[in-house]
């Protein structure tokens, strides 16, 4: 993900609005405002159509069975595999695990990499901004394990304070994991300048792409990452879905996360044999359509060009801040310059507290997030309980904006 693509040629959103039948719609008596993408996206009407697809014409369990439909599905959801691979720069589909979505994809990590690598006294470095699915799984193996987690801060901007990797990278430390960009602040981190500093002190980088994967290219050769993890319903496809990323000698180094059927060679009373990767890391049953819809949602951001979606949320996010000045109660979280975010836009109001601001938004049919957007450690580092959060994506408009400050002109009459 490039950090300013202010050149990209802009985006037809009226063509693009059109693909989602869900913004199409009053609440409470004014038409939709969705400014909650950071939590989920919409989707367009080329993935419900794969999905529906899916489950009229082909619908049959994967791998096991030796009859046309299950070919199908197989076809269908190893072909979605080779399409996410492709999507994000992977030349070997192997590598690519599905799970259920980015907090799966950690948790794998945490629990079958962590468990088998981390002793007592080695050292896991996280930020103060991640999302919770990237804190807890590491302090479930650490407590396991006895190994420690320490911390990068965050300046008053919201940006990671590099500096201190110097000292905070020891030879104890064995893995680091970071958001590429905050669902709370916006921040895009740069993570090809921490993963050559990561690799020159010996340990692993993991990368939480929840919210990467969505509003910008990715190239994952090119982004260092030993690991990666996204969700399909942040990056218009369905939920349910995602996937982890590794290379191949990781995945094969470690061991199985859950054991069940699709992840064994051979069973036996005391014993089994697994699969090879990425099949002895999907036990069970998988979520077939979902990977087909994930599928077809990389189809779509790829028809529209990642790279211009993110440069229509940096324009939103400009417009969007130039607009919140005019209200003098209202203060911004996260970097000031747009070119150093995503289309996430967190504030708080004066005296008028969040969920009360997002209530009164809804009452005007715009759809904002209130709360800690599972990032306490955020709300601690700037002592505040809860922020407001408005999440722009490739539909969101000008004029939305303008909804969102007239509705924020309401909040401000009634708090006075
Ligand atoms: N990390 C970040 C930065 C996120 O925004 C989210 C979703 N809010 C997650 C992790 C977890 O993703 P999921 O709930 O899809 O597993």
């Amino acid at each position: 993900m490039t950090k300013s693509v202010a050149a990209a040629p802009t985006l037809d959103v009226e063509t693009i609005r059109k693909d989602f039948p869900v913004l199409h719609q009053r609440v409470n008596g004014h038409p939709l405002v969705y400014l909650d993408n950071a939590a989920t996206s919409q989707k367009p009407v080329q993935v419900l159509e794969a999905i529906s697809a899916y489950y009229r014409g082909d619908n049959a369990n994967v791998h096991r069975g030796i009859h046309e439909l299950s070919r199908r599905a197989t076809e269908g959801y190893e072909g979605a595999r080779k399409r996410m691979a492709r999507f994000l720069g992977v030349q070997d589909p192997a590598e690519i695990v599905w799970t259920r979505g980015t907090t799966e994809g950690i948790n794998l990590v945490a629990s079958s990499w962590g468990g088998a690598n981390l002793k007592e006294g080695d050292e896991i470095l996280l930020s103060v901004m991640e999302h919770h699915s990237n804190l807890v799984p590491w302090q479930i193996v650490a407590e396991r394990t006895g190994a420690r987690i320490r911390y990068l801060e965050i300046d008053e901007e919201g940006r990671l304070e590099l500096d201190a990797l110097d000292t905070l990278l020891t030879d104890r430390t064995r893995m680091v994991s970071l958001t590429q960009m905050s669902n709370a602040l916006g921040t895009i981190n740069p993570i090809g300048r921490i993963a050559e500093r990561v690799h020159a002190a010996g340990a692993l980088l993991m990368v939480d792409g929840a919210q990467g994967a969505a509003h910008g290219e990715v190239d994952l050769p090119a982004l260092g990452a030993d690991f990666y993890a996204c969700s399909g319903h942040k990056m218009c496809g369905p939920t349910g879905i995602g996937l982890l990323w590794a290379r191949r000698e990781l995945l094969e180094a470690m061991p199985p996360y859950q054991g069940g059927g699709e992840m064994i060679r051979f069973v036996e009373r005391d014993h089994s044999t697994f699969a090879d990767i990425p099949h002895k890391f999907e036990a069970g049953t998988p979520n077939i359509a979902g990977a087909i819809g994930m599928a077809a949602a990389a189809d779509y951001l790829e028809g529209v060009g990642p790279d211009r979606i993110l440069a229509h949320e940096q324009a939103l996010v400009r417009y969007a801040m130039e607009r919140l000045a005019e209200i003098p109660e209202v203060r911004v979280y996260g970097p000031k310059d747009p070119s150093e975010r995503a289309g996430v836009l967190s504030f708080t109001m004066g005296d008028a507290h969040p969920h009360d601001i997002s209530t009164i938004l809804d009452t005007e049919g715009v759809a904002v997030r209130a709360g800690h957007h599972c990032a306490q450690l955020v709300m601690k580092r700037y002592e505040v309980a809860a922020t407001a959060r408005a999440s722009f994506y490739l539909y969101n408009t000008r004029d939305e904006v303008d909804r969102l400050i007239d509705g924020l002109a309401t909040v401000q009459s009634i708090f006075g």
